[in-house]
Order: C-alpha cells, then structure tokens, then sequence
C-alpha cells in the first residue's frame, strides 16, 4: 500500500488552510473556509485546521463520524473565550477515509472530494452545500458517509475544492483520467498541469470562478 499526498497554496503571498492528514489508519484532506473580519475568533482559520487536524488524529480509534464528532468537540474548548456563536466562526470541509480491519469508511463533509476506485466501478463523494465543521458536531448530520470492502478498493484520491476543479471546473480529466495521472506521475502532477491552465485565464474569462487558484491539495492511496 502506498500513500502520497500534494499540497500548494493558492496564491504566493498567503499561506494555505488546506491540511493533509496521513494517520496510521486515517487519510484526511481538511480545507479551511477563508476568514471573514470580525469573526468572533482570536486564532484564525490556519489555527482551527491545525487544531481540528491534531484532534481528529487522536480520535482516528474512533469511526469517521464519531472522529470528527469528537475533534469539533476537542477544538471547540481550545477555542476558550472565542463566540463559537459568530456565523463566521472558523470552520473547514472535511474528505476523509479510515480503514477499519476489512473495510474502508468514508466521510465527507462539504464541498471535499473523495474518489474510491473499486470492483464495482468509480465512487465519487462530494456535497456542493455549504456544509462545514466549525464549532458544532450537529454538522455532522449533513455527513456523507459509507463504507466499502478493503478487498474491492484499487485506489482512494481525497481532495479539497481547490484541487478537484481540475475536473469538476476546467474538466482537464474525467475522474477514472485523474486517477491514472496519479498513479503514473503522483498527484503533484494534477496539479501542476491545473495551475498550467489557471495561469492561461488568470482574468477567469473562459472559466469565471471566486478564486483564481485555490488551495490545492490531494492525498492519494494505492494498493
Ligand atoms: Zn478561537
């Protein structure tokens, strides 16, 4: 089994709120929600994915649900005197997967990709909503989640928005090309040959979009 992961931030001069996460038995890709002002938070959203990313690797004994559960819960009283009730609230989508003797979970919570390339064809998870895990685990209740046999599973790709667009938005691949890419060249490759594209139309004529590079990263699993 191989694990690798690629990560670059959007733009030169800010650092990413994108975080990778290889565990013992967990692959995470946590992506922060950019900061507003006045969010009722003294740490920022660098901070909470740091925080969120730590905790979540010391509940990885735990199921996916119950991990972040406990992790929202664990960052939420690191928190201290901040309003956790302030909209603004940090917060950051979650793509994660766990292997569990023989079967491999999911979890995706928000707009991060999980790809799962098994037996039964190509699983592509991911929720376009504006769910997010900030300070309170009832998110989690927009979860997606579910479960797969070890035994099927070829290879696993998690990304953060920013990452996957590289299909979802430019369409430079479909999702079993993306896969391919990975496995031949790593999933630095994907994203090198995305910001080929996104510095083609930094104006976002042909592609109108928020950001013109985002956060990217990808964790990517092979057996
Ligand atoms: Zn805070």
């Amino acid at each position: 089994m191989r694990t690798q992961m690629a990560t670059e931030a959007g733009r030169s001069t800010a650092s990413s709120d994108d975080r990778a996460l290889v565990g013992p038995n967990l692959l995470a890709v946590l992506d922060g929600v950019t900061e507003k002002p006045d969010n009722g938070c003294e740490h920022g959203v660098g901070w909470f994915a740091d925080q969120l990313a730590a905790e979540l690797l010391r509940s990885a004994h735990l199921g996916p649900a119950e991990a972040l559960a406990a992790a929202i819960e664990q960052t939420r009283q690191l928190h201290g005197g901040c309003d956790l009730e302030n909209p603004d609230s940090p917060s950051a989508t979650v793509g994660l997967v766990q292997f569990q003797g023989d079967v491999l979970r999911y979890l995706v919570l928000g707009d991060a990709t999980v790809v799962i390339d098994g037996k039964r064809g190509l699983e592509v998870v991911s929720d376009p909503a504006k769910h997010t895990a900030g300070a309170d685990p009832a998110a989690l209740g927009h979860a997606l989640t579910g479960e797969v046999p070890l035994a099927e599973v070829r290879r696993v790709a998690i990304l953060s928005d920013g990452a996957a667009r590289a299909v979802d938005l430019f369409g430079l691949f479909d999702w079993g090309q993306a896969l391919e890419l990975m496995a031949a060249n790593g999933p630095d490759d994907l994203i090198r040959k995305m910001r080929a594209v996104e510095k083609e139309d930094v104006k976002g004529v042909d592609w109108p979009r928020e950001k013109i590079s985002d956060d990217a990263t990808i964790v990517y699993f092979d057996r």
